[in-house]
C-alpha cells in the first residue's frame, strides 16, 4: 500500500498545489493521498486563522486528494516528523511518500531530525520552476540517506505569497486558484488588509507605475524580517506614490523643491503625501519613502529594504542576481554602489550631496572617496546649521 502525504501552508491553496496532488497520485500509484495543512508553521508566520485555511484545502483539494486536520487539531509547531509517524502508526505496513516543492528541499537539512524523516519515507519531489539543482537531491541522499524521487511536472514559480499580494493590489487570481478557492477569498475578504490603499496608490500613478509598485512590494516582503512585514507593505506600496504629482500641486502639500534634483524630488514629496493623503504618521514609514532615493548615512533596516527592493524588482531591465546575493546589508550595498557607478557614467542629477554621503558612509573606499565616520558626520550635520 502507497500513501502520500503532502504538507503545506496552503495560505490560499493554488491551482500548482492541486496540479501536484494529480500528479503524485498518479505517477507513485498512491493509493491515497492526503493533503495536511500546517496548524502552526514552524518556518513562517501566517495571518489566516488554521480554520479558515483548512476549509480552503477541502475547497481546491475536493475530488483529489483527502484533507486531514491532524495538524491542525495538534497543539504546538508542526512538525514533518511527527506528522510522519503519525501515519507509520496508522498505516505500519504502507510505504509513505512526502510530496514536496523543490524549494523545501533545499533547506532540508535545517529540518526538524532530517536523519529520521529519510527513514521514514521516500520524499517525492516537484521542480519549482528550476529551483532544484540537481546537486540538491544527492546531498539528501548522501547526508541523510533519504530515498528521493521526482515528479514529472510543469514546473511554475506561481507561490501563495505572489497570490496573497495579488488579492492585496486587487487583482484577478481566476487562473491561479481553484473556483470555489477564489470565491471563498473574494466572499470573505481574505488577504485585503491593504486593498483599499492600494486602489487609492492605482488612482496616483501611471499602470505601468503600479505594476512596479507591486513589484517593489513583493520584493519588500522577501527581505523584510516578520516583524517589519507590515511596514514595508506600506513604505514599499507608497513609495512612488508621488511620481506623478505635477509642480502644479506642490503647495497642496507645503512642499518645496528647493536644491533637489529632478529625479529625488518624488521621494521627498512622497512622505508630505502619504501623511496627507493616506493619513500615515509613522516616522520609520515616512523616512523610508523620503531616502528611498538617494538613501541616507545610517539608514534603518526599513529604509534599506525599501532601497533594495526599489533596485531589485523582478521587473527591472538589468541584471539582478548579483545584486540579490547575501544579507539585506550586502544588497543593500551592492545596490548603492551600482547605483552610484551608473550615475556617474552617465552624469546623473540624482548625484545630490546627500547620495555623495551616503556612498561615504557606506562605500567609500569603493570610489576613492573620504569614508564618513561619526565624527566627520557629526561636522557635516554643524556645517548645515
Ligand atoms: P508561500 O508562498 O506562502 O511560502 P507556497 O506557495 O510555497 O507558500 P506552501 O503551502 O508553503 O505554498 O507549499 C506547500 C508545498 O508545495 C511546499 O512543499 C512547496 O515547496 C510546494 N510548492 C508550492 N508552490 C510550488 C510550485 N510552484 N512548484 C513546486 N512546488 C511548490
Amino acid at each position: 500500500m502507497k500513501i502520500g502525504i503532502f504538507g503545506g501552508t496552503f495560505n490560499p491553496p493554488h491551482n500548482t498545489h492541486v496540479g501536484m496532488a494529480v500528479e503524485a497520485v498518479k505517477q507513485l500509484g498512491l493509493d491515497s493521498l492526503f493533503v495536511i495543512p500546517c496548524g502552526d508553521p514552524p518556518h513562517k508566520s501566517c495571518d489566516v486563522d488554521k480554520a479558515t485555511r483548512l476549509e480552503l484545502c477541502r475547497l481546491a483539494f475536493e475530488g483529489v486528494a483527502a484533507v486531514d486536520e491532524y495538524e491542525i487539531n495538534k497543539s504546538g509547531k508542526s512538525y514533518t516528523v511527527e506528522t510522519l509517524s503519525h501515519y507509520k502508526r496508522l498505516y505500519p505496513k504502507a510505504e509513505l511518500y512526502l510530496v514536496i516543492g523543490g524549494d523545501s528541499l533545499l533547506g532540508f537539512d535545517k529540518w526538524y531530525k532530517p536523519e529520521q524523516i529519510a527513514k521514514l519515507c521516500t520524499l517525492a519531489v516537484v521542480d519549482r520552476g528550476g529551483s532544484t539543482p540537481v546537486e540538491s537531491l544527492r546531498e539528501v541522499t548522501r547526508k541523510f540517506g533519504a530515498k528521493v524521487v521526482t515528479l514529472q511536472t510543469e514546473p511554475t514559480s506561481v507561490s501563495s505569497t505572489e497570490i496573497r499580494l495579488r488579492y492585496e493590489f486587487g487583482m484577478n487570481n481566476s487562473e491561479l486558484v481553484p473556483k470555489d478557492v477564489d470565491d471563498y477569498v473574494l466572499n470573505n475578504g481574505l488577504y485585503s488588509t491593504y486593498r483599499a490603499m492600494a486602489q487609492k496608490v492605482k488612482q496616483y500613478v501611471t499602470p505601468r507605475r503600479f505594476e512596479h509598485t507591486f513589484y517593489v512590494v513583493k520584493r519588500g516582503q522577501e527581505l523584510a524580517r516578520d516583524e517589519l512585514k507590515n511596514k514595508a507593505f506600506v513604505a514599499c506600496l507608497l513609495h512612488d506614490v508621488a511620481k506623478s504629482v505635477p509642480q502644479s500641486d506642490y503647495g497642496k502639500y507645503r512642499f518645496t523643491q528647493g536644491d533637489l534634483p529632478d529625479s529625488v524630488v518624488h521621494s521627498f514629496l512622497g512622505k508630505y503625501v502619504a501623511q496627507q493623503d493616506f493619513g500615515i504618521d509613522d516616522p520609520e514609514i515616512l523616512d523610508a519613502i523620503t531616502f528611498h532615493t538617494t538613501g541616507r548615512p545610517d539608514m534603518s533596516e526599513l529604509e534599506k529594504i525599501v532601497y533594495v527592493a526599489d533596485k531589485t524588482e523582478d521587473t527591472r531591465p538589468y541584471p539582478l542576481e548579483h545584486l540579490k546575493r547575501g544579507t539585506l546589508e550586502d544588497q543593500f550595498v551592492a545596490c548603492l554602489k551600482e547605483a552610484y557607478q551608473v550615475c556617474l557614467e552617465r552624469h546623473c542629477d540624482s548625484l545630490c550631496p546627500l547620495s555623495e554621503l551616503t556612498v561615504r558612509r557606506y562605500c567609500a573606499k569603493d570610489f576613492g572617496l573620504q569614508p564618513l565616520v561619526a565624527e566627520s558626520l557629526q561636522q557635516e550635520e554643524n556645517k548645515k546649521k
